[in-house]
Formats: structure tokens, C-alpha cells, sequence
């Protein structure tokens, strides 16, 4: 089977009285899925809602996100989940981009609607169990080929870009993850946690659809906040699978140690990815879960693509594990060109990776060549095992006096400090070596740190250049919606703090 539609039908047809998802108090069988979604499916069609076109969701996780997406795709259509607090200005770029046929909201976000409606897309209000306030979609707006969802990249790089994703993409994409976390089981054995933000390709295939496809129940969680809540989901449902970005995984922890609870009997795994996971995060999670965390690694382009490193003997952090099944890869330097060793800008071709961005040939011409290979812009180094380390973003790196620094490993030594909670390492502007690395560090609660003490540190652990020439303690660190720390906004704070003294 191609369609993802398709295969979730199956799953009802087969096992139509099984539980498929909880919600607020509510369970529906996968029999009450399907009516919802011929209900989505008879709203959207008098709408006038055709083959080709798209939907655009925006809002908080529901089974009316499930519902509608199935209903979008049996119409031969393509669901583009956004994020209903992404803000005005990119919401305007990304509805002119997209054209999509309506934006469904959720009841209690009539005012985000009536904004939408204002820029001349309409807009509807779906309560969370899928029923429609009627309304009329636009007509007469160019199809696109046969796409299953197109989502928006994190902007943890800059503006968001638009990644159209075809059902075979989407597919391959739960099936790689199947086949290659063995753990992961069929028809009803697991229950799974969808509590990362819908809107994202992580939380979209694996959180939401991958329990569709693979036939098991999932808990929905509008949000991971507050994270009580979050770990009495996974308690009170017997939750078995966690797939989770390493913030979610940190407040889970938080909570779970506070209350001083044991771990959860229920949980059979928890699939980490996203973002780096630091070595102590990683550890004390297993600790107070009393499971493995697999380490997931992938993009929006083409998620996910490597995993599950967790049960070496030797484990190194950030060290994440074999390629998957079906990928080619490459290694290069910055300007593309082919490199022999075993450490360089990884390039990717395989079944789920896109064939390039939504109605952008120049961000397309920039990070996909014209064999297919797709730039992830991330320096990666093969160990010797054919294991894969994650050393940093390629537009992250430091270049101290012409040596590179990753920072990702100058954070992995702060983190490792008593008392230091979390840190994010920039490089800020210096008239002699270009650049040094500066760091941004949170302190746990009560701790007494100095910023000498920690340089001293990192002075033994690491050469000199990466060490911090500053640090500077900060109450938290900025975010994007999903939880990844945004690096540009502390090196633009740095850069904007440099050209004021300058002036
Ligand atoms: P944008 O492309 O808009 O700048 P983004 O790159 O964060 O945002 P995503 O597709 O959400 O968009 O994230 C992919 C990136 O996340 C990867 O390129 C990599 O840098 C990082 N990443 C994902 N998983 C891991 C992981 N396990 N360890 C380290 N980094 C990871």
C-alpha cells in the first residue's frame, strides 16, 4: 500500500473496536476515528475541497488534528500543520507560500481566524473532536502533486522553510523507524505519548501517525506543559513508548525525581531526538525511567535517519548511532567537495528524504545538488564502529584563529560542572582571532557558581581556544516552539552588543 490513508483504513478494518487514542477523559476505538474522519471528510468536500489542494491546521494537539488529516489525504489533498502561535508576520509569509485552500483553527481561536480571514484565506473553527463550523474554501488555486504534508522546518537557522513530503516519504519514514527499533511493537502491545507539538515533522509521523500505521493506542496531550501533567498521563494510561525532544525529556525527569516516584512499569522505551541530548541528561533519564533512551537523529527534510545508539559499552555523547537501512551518504567539506576521512558536513539520499522545498527552487539550489544528495548542514563524524557523531550545526561552528570549534562539545564540559544546569556556547566578535567562543550559562537552583571556576574547568578538559574566554549566567535560554536552544539569538545578542561598543 502507498497512502498513508490506506494503511490506517486497514488497521480500523482489521481491529475496528480496539482503543485508538485517549484524550481528555475521552477514548475512541478505531471505528470512532474513521466516522470522525468521514465526518472532516463531508465538511471539507462541501466546502469545495478537491484532489491537489491544501489544508492548512493550526492547532494544539487533538484527535481533530488525526481526523482532518485523514480526511485531507482520502481527498487526494495535502495537510500543512502550523503553528497556531508562530506569530503574525510568519503565519503572512507562510499563507502566501503555501495557497492553501482554508486554515482550520481551534474553537477558542476566533480572533487568530478572523486574522487569517483578513488576508483573504478563509478560515474555520474545528473543535477538538473534529466537527466543523461550515464555511467555504477558495477555488481555482494551483494543485500541487500528490503530497501527504508539508511542514515547516524549526527556524533554529533562520526563517522556516517549507518541506512538502510525499506519501511514500511519510511511510518509509515510520517503516525505517520500525524495522530498525526492534523494540517497538504491533497491533495494540504499546501505547504511545503524542505530546510533542503536532506542527513538527517529529511530532507529526512519529508522536501522531506512526501509532495510526503501526496499530497502537495513543495518549494526546495538547501540550507538555505543565510537565505534572505530562507524567501522570504516562503513569495513569500505562504509557509504554515516549518520543520526545531532550527538553520534554528533562521536565519528565524533573517531575519524576521531585516526586521521588519509580519508574513508570509500563514504559518499554523512549526515542530521544531532535536536538543534542547531553551524556547527564541521557543517563539520569534511563535512571529514573529504568529504560533505554534511543537517540534519534534526522531533519524535516528527511527525518529520521540514524538511532538508537543507547546499549554500547562506551557510549560518547552526541554519539548516536548506525545509519539507517536504505540511506546513501557523504561526507564534505563547506564548499561540497567530496572528502575521504571520516569526519565532514554530512550530505544524505534515501526514501524519506524530500525531493526539495515548496515553491523555492533558490533555498532548493542551496542545499540539494542535482543527483538527489541532500546538505543537512550538520558536521557529523563516522567513529570506526560506523557510528554517528553529531559534532554541531556547520553555520554553529566557532572559527577561533582559523580552528574550529564545535560548541556542542565546550556545553557537553560546562553541563558537566556541578551546578550548572544548561549552556549554550557563541562565538562573539574578538579584533585579534575573529571570533572566541563565548557561553551562556543557567545555573540549577541554589547553586553558587563563578565564572572563573567554570573557565578553570573547562581549561583542563579542553585546548585552549575553545575555551570560554566569558560566561555569562542568564535565567534561561531562548527556545524555538518545539525546545531546541536558538544559538543565532545569543550570537546576534553578542554581535549587536559588539557593534554598540564599536559605535
Ligand atoms: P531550520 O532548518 O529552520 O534552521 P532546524 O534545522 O532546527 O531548523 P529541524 O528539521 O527541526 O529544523 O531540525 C533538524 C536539525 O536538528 C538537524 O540538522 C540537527 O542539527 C538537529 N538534530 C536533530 N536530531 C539531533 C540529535 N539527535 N542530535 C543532535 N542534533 C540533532
Amino acid at each position: 500500500m502507498s497512502r498513508v490513508e490506506q494503511v490506517i483504513k486497514e488497521r480500523c478494518e482489521v481491529y475496528p473496536d480496539s482503543p485508538c487514542l485517549f484524550f481528555e477523559g475521552v477514548t475512541w476505538t478505531r471505528r470512532e476515528l474513521d466516522q470522525a474522519a468521514d465526518r472532516c471528510e463531508a465538511s471539507l468536500v462541501s466546502a469545495g475541497f478537491t484532489v491537489g489542494q491544501r489544508l492548512v491546521t493550526m492547532m494544539p494537539n487533538c484527535p481533530a488534528v488525526l481526523a482532518l488529516s485523514i480526511a485531507v489525504w482520502r481527498l487526494g489533498g495535502t495537510v500543512v500543520p502550523l503553528n497556531a502561535k508562530a506569530g503574525r508576520e510568519l503565519l503572512g509569509a507562510a499563507l502566501g507560500l503555501l495557497d492553501p485552500f482554508a486554515v482550520m483553527v481551534m474553537t477558542g481561536m476566533e480572533e487568530l481566524a478572523s486574522a487569517i480571514e483578513s488576508q483573504g484565506v478563509p478560515a474555520s473553527v474545528v473543535s477538538p473532536f473534529g466537527e466543523i463550523t461550515p464555511f467555504s474554501g477558495r477555488t481555482g488555486l494551483p494543485e500541487s502533486e500528490d503530497l501527504a504534508v508539508i511542514f515547516a522546518t524549526s527556524g533554529t537557522t533562520g526563517m522556516p522553510k517549507a518541506v512538502p513530503i510525499t506519501h511514500r516519504n511519510l511511510l518509509n519514514n515510520i517503516c525505517t523507524v520500525k524495522d530498525h527499533v526492534t523494540t517497538l511493537r504491533e497491533d495494540g502491545e504499546d501505547i504511545a505519548l503524542n505530546v510533542l507539538p503536532n506542527f513538527h515533522t517529529f511530532g507529526f509521523c512519529l508522536s501522531g501517525t506512526l501509532p495510526l500505521v503501526l496499530g497502537y493506542p495513543q495518549v494526546i496531550l495538547p501540550s507538555f506543559l505543565p510537565p505534572a501533567r505530562t507524567v501522570e498521563a504516562i503513569y495513569s494510561h500505562k504509557v509504554s513508548v515516549i518520543i520526545a525532544v531532550p527538553t520534554i525529556v528533562a521536565l519528565i525527569c524533573e517531575v519524576v525525581a521531585r516526586s521521588n516516584m519509580a519508574p513508570p512499569d509500563s514504559l518499554n522505551m523512549v526515542v530521544c531526538g531532535g536536538a543534542p541530548l547531553d551524556l547527564r541528561l541521557h543517563q539520569r533519564a534511563e535512571r529514573l525511567l529504568g529504560v533505554p533512551i534511543h537517540e534519534g537523529y534526522g531533519l524535516t527534510e528527511c527525518s529520521p535517519v540514524v538511532g538508537a545508539a543507547h546499549d554500547r559499552a562506551g557510549f560518547r555523547p552526541g554519539q548516536i548511532g548506525p545509519v539507517m537501512e536504505g540511506y546513501e551518504i557523504q561526507l564534505r567539506d563547506r564548499e561540497g567537495k567530496l572528502l575521504e576521512g571520516n569526519e565532514g558536513v554530512l550530505w544524505l539520499r534515501g526514501p524519506s528524504v524530500t525531493s526539495g522545498y515548496f515553491r523555492s527552487p533558490e533555498a532548493t539550489a542551496q542545499r540539494f545538488d542535482k543527483d538527489g544528495w541532500f546538505n543537512t548542514g550538520d558536521v557529523i563524524r563516522f567513529d570506526e564502529d560506523g557510528y554517528l557523531t553529531v559534532l554541531d550545526r556547520d553555520t554553529d561552528i566557532i572559527i577561533v584563529g582559523g580552528f574550529n570549534v564545535y560548541p556542542q562539545e565546550v556545553e557537553n564540559v560546562l553541563a558537566s560542572f556541578q551546578g550548572v544546569k544548561e549552556a549554550a556556547v557563541v562565538g562573539t566578535p574578538h579584533g585579534l582571532s575573529g571570533e572566541v567562543p563565548k557561553a551562556f550559562v543557567v545555573l540549577q537552583e541554589g547553586a553558587s557558581v563563578e565564572p572563573r571556576d567554570l573557565i578553570s574547568f573547562c581549561k583542563e578538559r579542553l585546548s585552549h581556544y575553545k575555551v570560554p574566554r566569558k560566561v555569562e549566567f542568564v535565567e534561561e535560554l531562548p527556545r524555538s516552539a518545539i525546545g531546541k536552544v536558538l544559538r543565532r539569538t545569543l550570537r546576534d545578542l553578542e554581535r549587536s552588543r559588539f557593534a554598540g561598543k564599536k559605535a
